[in-house]
């Protein structure tokens, strides 16, 4: 306990912390929360299996640094205030330990939840601009067999990935990985507004027209070779909330 706790106080954990806290802040005021469910979970850096999650009751909102709990993989809480809630061992555990992910963001926010309610499951990335940029790096996983209850809930959709960053949980919801909190964050927000475009462009009932699936790569390597954009986004948060 005495090790975790100063682990927990250390600057770079603070650090962690912070940004942890800021995504949750974001992902609220942009309409990508649901009451008090779902997690937000970043490992910590010395592959202690170790990681910092939202805390059960709060909506995320009203998360600061300071609210944010340490746990290892059995759920159990390692330092912080607050409890944590099972099923977030489920899905973000089996995702850190068998993806090998440092940032698992799980939300079901509704323009992506309403894309996995589709044959196809997940978003069509040949469609918008804000599409490409996920071409080739979104999965799905259709076998949905209720609440994640057990380990093997969260094992079958860390399989379902693929080695993607992304997969659509088929009559659920959506999960986001990346090496780092920025990145993942920006992934996040963009997945939503594309999977927006791609829900209002099927609501006119006409036909739609995608690109080849060259011009989609080629979208997606070009966004990916320069992230500036990702953390001046993320940099831009933390001066406004
Ligand atoms: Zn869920």
């Amino acid at each position: 306990m005495q090790i975790s706790e100063e682990t927990y106080y250390s600057e770079a954990v603070t650090h962690l912390r912070e940004n942890l806290a800021l995504a949750l802040r974001a992902a609220s005021k942009h309409g990508l929360a649901e009451g008090v469910c779902n997690h937000f979970s970043l490992e910590l850096p010395d592959q202690s299996g170790r990681f910092l999650l939202n805390p059960r009751g709060l909506l995320w909102e009203e998360v600061f640094a300071d609210d944010v709990v340490l746990i290892n993989e059995n759920g159990d809480v390692l330092a912080g205030k607050h409890p944590v809630e099972p099923t977030a061992m489920f899905i973000n555990s089996a995702i850190h330990r068998i993806c090998k992910k440092v940032c698992v963001l799980h939300t079901h926010m509704p323009n992506a939840t309403a894309l996995s309610l589709t044959k196809y499951g997940k978003l069509d990335t040949k469609l918008s601009q804000s599409a490409m940029r996920f071409h080739g790096r979104v999965s799905a996983d259709t076998k949905y067999s209720g609440l994640a209850l057990d380990v093997s809930e969260g094992e079958r959709i860390a399989r379902a990935m693929n080695g993607r960053d992304i997969v659509f949980l088929g009559n659920h919801g959506v999960v986001v990985c990346a090496d780092r909190m920025d990145y993942a964050y920006d992934d996040l927000y963009y997945l939503e507004r594309a999977c927006e475009l791609e829900v209002l462009a099927r609501s006119t009932g006409q036909e739609l027209v995608g690109v080849s699936e060259d011009l989609a790569q080629k979208v997606s390597d070009e966004t990916l070779q320069d992230r500036l954009q990702s953390e001046l986004f993320f940099k831009a948060l933390r001066r406004t909330m």
